[in-house]
C-alpha cells in the first residue's frame, strides 16, 4: 500500500487494467492507485444486443464508487473485425487489425458511441474520471472523437474530464507532438504498438513470440512518444503487457513513463520493484536499450 517512489524521489504511479466491475475494489485491496484501463468491451461481447446507456451508467458508476476517490481511465468501445459481435453486423473483413477497429467502428457508429460517451459522463459525476480513446491513427480521427464527446457533454451539462489517447499504432508515434497538444494524457498500447511496428500479429500461433514489446525499435517508438509529450507538459503511461515485465518496468521508467498500468496480481510485485529502484540506473539502462540491435540483446542487458 505505500506509493511506488523510487530510490531517488521520483514517483511512478501504479495502476490496474480491469475488465470486470468486481475488479475496481480488487485493485484497491492489491494497492492499486487507481485504474489505469478499464476495457469496456466486457460490456458488449457475448450478448445479442448492445447494452443499453443505464446498463453501462451503472457498471461504470460501481467501479468509480468501489475506488472511493481515485481515478479511473474508461477506455471506449476497442472491438473489431476480429471478434464476433452478432448486434452490430460487421461485414468480414481480409485484415481485421487494419480495418474497422477501435475508434474508426465508433466514428462509424455515432449511436453506439454516444451511448457510452453518456453513461461514462454520467459516472464521472461520481469521481475522477479519465475518457481515453483506442487505436487513434490521425488527428483527423481524434478531432471526431472529441468533437463528439463535447457535443455528448454539452447534452448533459456534465463537467468536462481529462481526456487521453492510446498510442498503440505507428502513426501517432510519428504524429505524437501535435497530437499531444490535443490530449491530456497518453497511454502506450504496447502489445498493439508492437503488432503494428514489428508487423507481427500478436497472437500468430508461429510468430507471436517475436513480438518483443521490448524489441528496440518499440523502445525508440515509446522513446519519441515520451519526448513528445514532455514538449507538451503531458504525462505518459503504459498499459500494454510491457509494464508489468520487471524488465520492461526498469526501461520504461527510465525512458520517462511516469505511470504503469498492470494486471491486479502484479501491482505488488511493480510497486516493490519501482521502490528499488535507482531512477539514474533505470536511465542510463534505457539508453543501452534504445542503442541494441535487437530484443535478445536488450533481454540480455544487465
Ligand atoms: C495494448 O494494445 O497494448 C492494450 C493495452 O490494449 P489491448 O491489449 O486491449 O488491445
Ligand atoms: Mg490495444
Amino acid at each position: 500500500y505505500q506509493p511506488a517512489i523510487a530510490r531517488d524521489g521520483v514517483r511512478i504511479e501504479v495502476v490496474a487494467n480491469i475488465a470486470a466491475p468486481e475488479e475496481a475494489a480488487k485493485t484497491v485491496d492489491a494497492g492499486g492507485e487507481g485504474v489505469g484501463l478499464l476495457r469496456t468491451e466486457f460490456l458488449f461481447l457475448g450478448r445479442d444486443q448492445a447494452p443499453t446507456e443505464e446498463e453501462q451508467a451503472e457498471a461504470y458508476s460501481q467501479m468509480v464508487r468501489a475506488l472511493n476517490g481515485l481515478p479511473i481511465i474508461i477506455r471506449t468501445l476497442d472491438i473489431g473485425g476480429d471478434k464476433a459481435v452478432p448486434y452490430m453486423a460487421m461485414p468480414a473483413e481480409e485484415n481485421p487489425f487494419l480495418g474497422e477497429r477501435g475508434i474508426r467502428l465508433c466514428l462509424n457508429r455515432p449511436a453506439l458511441f454516444r451511448t457510452q460517451l453518456r453513461a461514462i459522463f454520467r459516472a464521472a459525476a461520481l469521481g475522477p474520471v479519465r475518457i481515453m480513446f483506442p487505436m487513434i491513427a490521425t488527428l483527423e480521427e481524434l478531432a471526431r472523437a472529441k468533437a463528439l464527446t463535447e457535443e455528448v457533454r454539452l447534452e448533459l451539462g456534465a463537467d468536462p474530464v481529462e481526456i487521453g489517447i492510446m498510442i498503440e499504432v505507428p502513426s501517432a508515434v510519428m504524429m505524437a507532438e501535435e497530437l499531444a497538444a490535443q490530449v491530456d494524457f497518453f497511454s502506450v498500447g504496447s502489445n498493439d504498438l508492437t503488432q503494428y511496428t514489428l508487423a507481427v500479429d500478436r497472437m500468430h500461433p508461429v510468430l507471436s513470440r517475436q513480438a518483443d514489446g521490448l524489441h528496440p525499435a518499440v523502445l525508440r517508438m515509446i522513446d519519441r512518444t515520451v519526448r513528445a509529450a514532455d514538449k507538451a507538459g503531458k504525462w505518459v503511461g503504459v498499459c500494454g503487457g510491457i509494464a508489468g515485465d520487471p524488465l520492461g518496468v526498469v526501461l520504461l521508467t527510465g525512458l520517462g513513463v511516469r505511470e504503469l498500468s498492470v494486471s491486479i496480481p502484479s501491482i505488488a510485485a511493480v510497486k516493490a520493484q519501482i521502490r528499488g529502484l535507482s531512477m539514474e540506473r533505470a536511465r542510463a539502462l534505457a539508453q543501452r536499450a534504445l542503442a541494441c540491435t535487437g530484443a535478445a540483446q536488450v533481454r540480455r542487458l544487465r
